[in-house]
């Protein structure tokens, strides 16, 4: 009986969210959650409603990227509210919905088996009242386990396509491949590669370089004919606007990184 109210809870959600994107990487640190953040703010900015689900159980770091810290879950009439985006008092058509809000304190270790994480991926699309969206942005927690699969059995006849993240150097790329592999085994359309940390500009004299060699990667993607969408350089800008809850996308538009992050966006 609770299966069957919760499946029904769930399809309630998703029959009213357009496309599902779930952000994939197979390894913490490259990224996936800057991606998903500027993503869904890039969506946001063309006027679509977007929702942001953090499904990084260990790191979920949606909050602290859309200046959330602190927040604590309210109940809505119809489930748990999303958190609004607003920023200097505008209101973007962005909600988050993260376990973050849940937690009773920020530091609050994540100390789950299994079941307890296969429950949460079913809450996070059902227990939130997501409303009509647009985009569902998935941040995924990196990996091709658990979660992964749980949440692609979940969303099964929808309208789900993956974005993978990486850095361009050849650990991450053999790391990546195995995440292509499974969005190929799945038949998960993966709509491209967004290499990130992709050149540094030299804040002295303006040259660029490349700290990662990325010859290998672009090879790599041609033979499994995967599309790489996009260069995102390593920013201060970027990780500074994170940091203080701005996504760079909406902070600075015009700037350098929304222009790295605008085909991403229009891949969707
Ligand atoms: P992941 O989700 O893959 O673990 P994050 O998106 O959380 O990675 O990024 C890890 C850290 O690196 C964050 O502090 C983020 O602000 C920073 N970061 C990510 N991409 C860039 C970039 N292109 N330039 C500068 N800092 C970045």
């Amino acid at each position: 009986e609770k299966g069957h109210h919760e499946k029904r809870l769930i399809e309630s959600r998703l029959a009213q969210i357009g496309q599902i994107i779930m952000v994939m990487a197979n390894k913490g640190g490259v990224g996936k959650s800057t991606v998903s953040a500027n993503l869904a703010a890039g969506l946001a900015a063309r006027g679509y409603r977007v929702g942001v689900a953090d499904a990084d159980i260990h790191g979920p770091n949606q909050s602290r990227f859309f200046g959330f810290v602190g927040q604590r879950v309210r109940l809505g009439g119809n489930g748990l509210t999303p958190c609004a985006f607003e920023d200097d008092g505008i209101a973007h058509p962005l909600r988050i919905g993260s376990l973050a809000f849940m937690m009773e304190r920020d530091d609050t270790p994540i100390v789950w088996r299994d079941a307890y994480k296969h429950d949460f991926m079913h809450h996070l699309i059902g227990s939130f009242d997501w409303g009509p969206l647009d985009f569902l942005v998935i941040d995924m927690p990196p990996g091709t386990g658990n979660e992964l699969i749980t949440l692609a059995d979940l969303l099964e006849g929808h309208d789900v396509a993956a974005l993978l993240a990486t850095t361009p150097q050849e650990v991450a790329l053999m790391d990546s491949l195995k995440a292509v592999r499974f969005c190929q085994e799945r038949q998960l359309p993966l709509l491209g590669v967004v290499e990130n940390m992709a050149g540094v500009t030299c804040p002295h004299c303006g040259g660029e370089f490349h700290l990662f060699p990325r010859a290998h990667l672009a090879e790599a993607l041609a033979e499994v004919e995967v599309d790489s969408l996009a260069q995102i350089p390593l920013s201060p800008a970027l990780a500074s606007g994170s940091d203080r809850g701005q996504p760079i996308v909406l902070a600075a538009p015009e700037g350098p990184e929304a222009r790295a992050f605008a085909p991403v966006v229009e891949a969707c």
